[in-house]
């Protein structure tokens, strides 16, 4: 008898949710069980037969089904990707409303049923809604957590390794802050291996520029418009930094993942949820880490906490 059974709820089943569904069911073995559900559930039963009749090419067998929410009774992680689009005319505080509506009527019946795992948010404005999802649930902040910037350090370190024509993975930087227009990259924290990014600049023996990586940072920061205006959506990355974090969690790795995460103290900040290193293991947020930050970075860190607060503060809860 398999008693190590790793269950997963996807909520929202649209293209981030199924996105993510498609690289979990292809990578093979992270979880023997993946629940769809959707407001429409027509969807989600198309979604469920959809995957499943790939299934005989995959890695690894899983049983994928169209749920309900007492199925998040016994689940290990609820992955939220549900949402509202935005409404012409609509500000953004309208739709964050609107989808804090929307987490209401998800969050009540997921708690109902007796859950007691992690909720990993992708919904945006990601860090908002996080934050919405911990107040509603009332879970510990180690079990709420928030795709965060996880993303976005994915593209930042795919386009510093194209730069110094590195692997990736021996890239080490971060995007931190809100995901969103205010995040930023404390570079004095970048390295190549164990090198400094900082003293690879100031070598007068290579080409590279310091203003190459502020054009860089600006890539990152702007990816998500030009997707959007080639496609109309994003949806493969985030759905493989999904997987990437339920892999921490359920895998129980320690892994170093940039998500969306309750600030203590750390940082000079309290109750907001922004995006920061976190150590990922099988009860969600380990640690915290702290980078060192300039003056300069520190400032830019809390200008981000400061749009993420008012933002909060301005909801109806
Ligand atoms: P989508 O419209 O394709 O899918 C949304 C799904 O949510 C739909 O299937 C819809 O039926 C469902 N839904 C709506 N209300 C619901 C409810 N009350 N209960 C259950 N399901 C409900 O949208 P998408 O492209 O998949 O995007 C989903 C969210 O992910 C958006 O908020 C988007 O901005 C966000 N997103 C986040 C990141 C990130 O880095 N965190 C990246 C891309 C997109």
């Amino acid at each position: 008898m398999n008693t190590d059974k790793r269950k997963v709820v996807l909520i929202g089943t649209g293209m981030v949710g199924m996105s993510f569904a498609y690289a979990l069911v292809n990578q093979g073995g992270i979880c023997n069980e993946l629940v769809l559900i959707d407001v429409n559930k027509e969807r989600a039963n198309g979604e469920a037969m959809d995957l499943n009749h790939g299934l005989a090419f995959a890695k690894s067998n899983m049983r994928i089904y169209a749920g309900d929410y007492k199925d998040c009774k016994d689940a290990d992680i609820v992955v939220i990707a549900a949402g509202v689009a935005q409404r012409e005319g609509e500000t953004r505080l309208d739709l964050l409303q609107r989808n804090t509506e929307v987490f209401r009527s998800i969050i009540s019946p997921v708690v109902k049923s007796g859950f007691d795992g992690i909720f990993l948010v992708a919904t945006n404005p990601v860090d908002i809604m996080t934050r919405v999802t911990y107040e509603l649930s009332r879970f510990g902040a180690s079990r709420v957590i928030g795709t965060g910037t996880s993303l976005d350090t994915a593209r930042l370190r795919y386009l510093l390794g194209d730069y110094f024509t590195v692997d990736p993975k021996n890239i080490h930087a971060y995007v931190i802050g809100e995901h969103g227009d205010s995040e930023f990259v404390p570079f004095s924290q970048v390295m190549l291996a164990t090198k400094s990014v900082s003293e690879i600049l100031a070598d007068e023996k290579n080409d590279y520029k310091i203003e190459d990586m502020q054009s860089i940072e600006e890539q990152v920061r702007t990816s998500a418009y030009k997707i959007i205006k080639a496609k109309r959506a994003t949806y493969y990355g985030i759905g493989m930094a999904i997987t990437r974090i339920i892999k921490a969690i359920l895998g129980d790795e320690n892994s170093v993942l940039t998500v969306s995460a309750k600030l203590c103290g750390e940082y000079d900040s309290k109750n907001v949820f922004i995006g920061v290193p976190c150590i990922i293991g099988r009860n969600g947020v380990k640690e915290i880490v702290e980078l060192s930050l300039t003056n300069e970075e520190k400032e830019k860190f809390q200008n981000s906490k400061t749009i993420l607060d008012d933002s909060f503060n301005g909801l109806n809860l």
